[in-house]
């Protein structure tokens, strides 16, 4: 069993990341042989970004990722451009990719219309770029969130069109999503998601952010002018702490809502702020011990590439036999 997921190095990472995803890196490290954990330095680029922080970017995802529970000697965690396969496959995966395909997806959509000065061609290729992250270690499953459920479908496309045209070389992956936790919303715009880049910070809880900070934007947190705790499609503020709590706690979210029947948004508030601020304080603790050595950190990342590469690889040289690209073996 091959896992592999990616993460963007955009910036500080946030809860919807760690509910979302991280935890099921961690469930995939236990069950990985091996678990490849990518930060992708390369899908950053696609939109407006400052060079000068992006590797620093890549320290702090790091950082966070073993202060999560991450361990370097179990999982592969490396910087997606230090392998140089992922963009050689990319492009001869553009081969068997249909640009309507690419047109039709979501993210590039949102994406582009939050781009002020240039919609790049990088953020419309994003997804074949995503799809040989996955292809290229021939990955049975990819933890990730609900927002990345359609660019799993779309690998699986191209991994099965490439096989039906060139011969049985890659594996169709399996997007593992989470049942509860999959969509963590905006706090302050619960109609959508919590994300790195393009939403408002304030409604942001980031994984290393203090604990005042945390119980603040909890307790501030939009919801509804009613007073039952319970998920509805018209209470997506409330729907999304419910959510929250429930995975922290480990619960079904009709448990939660049990739990809290009869009583208002400030005890319920006030608990859901408690339950993050104990659920981050380990990472962030292990998070400030750990992102000072960054040469440390940028060891793990070379050792990781170097493993990652060996499998990449293998990958790589069976596409380009295949395709009839290159010399012949
Ligand atoms: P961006 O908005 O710039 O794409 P992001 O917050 O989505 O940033 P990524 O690095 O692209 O962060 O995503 C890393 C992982 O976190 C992916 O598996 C993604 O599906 C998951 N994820 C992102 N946002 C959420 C969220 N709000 N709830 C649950 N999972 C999420
Ligand atoms: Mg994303």
């Amino acid at each position: 069993m091959r896992i592999f997921s990616g993460i963007q190095p955009t910036g500080r990472k946030h809860l919807g990341n760690h509910i979302g995803a991280i935890r099921g890196y961690l469930d995939g490290q236990e069950r990985g042989d091996p678990a490849l954990y990518c930060i992708v330095d390369l899908h950053a680029i696609t939109v407006a970004y400052d060079p000068a922080r992006l590797r620093t970017y890549v320290y702090d995802t790091l950082a966070m990722l073993i202060a999560s529970g991450l361990d370097p000697g179990r999982s592969i965690l490396f910087r997606q451009s230090d392998v140089h396969e992922h963009t050689e496959l990319c492009w001869l995966l553009s081969g068997v990719t249909a640009h309507g395909d690419l047109n039709r997806m979501t993210q590039f959509k949102e994406k582009a219309s939050g781009q002020r000065e240039l919609v790049s061609a990088g953020l419309f290729l994003y997804p074949v770029l995503q799809a040989a992250d996955v292809l290229a270690y021939r990955a049975h499953e990819v933890p990730v969130g609900d927002d990345q459920r359609q660019h799993v479908e779309f690998m699986r496309d191209i991994a099965a069109r490439f096989n039906a045209t060139h011969g049985d070389v890659l594996v169709v992956p399996e997007h593992r999503i989470p049942d509860v936790g999959a969509r963590i919303m905006n706090l302050q715009a619960p109609q959508s998601k919590m994300s790195t880049t393009g939403s408002e910070e304030r409604g942001l809880i980031f994984v290393d952010d203090e604990e005042k900070a945390i119980v603040k934007k909890v307790k501030g947190a939009v919801t509804d002018s009613g007073s039952e705790v319970r998920k509805a499609p018209d209470k997506p503020g409330i729907s999304n702490l419910i959510d929250i709590l429930a995975v922290i706690r480990d619960l079904a979210p009709g448990d939660i809502e049990r739990e809290f029947e009869g009583q208002g948004y400030g005890a319920f508030k006030g608990a859901v702020a408690e339950a993050v601020v104990g659920y981050l304080r380990p990472v962030r603790e292990r998070y400030r011990e750990l992102r000072p050595d960054e040469d440390a950190l940028e060891q793990v990342l070379a050792a990781g590439a170097d493993r990652a590469r060996v499998l990449a690889s293998e990958t790589v040289a069976d596409v380009r036999r295949v395709m009839g690209v290159g010399p012949p073996a």
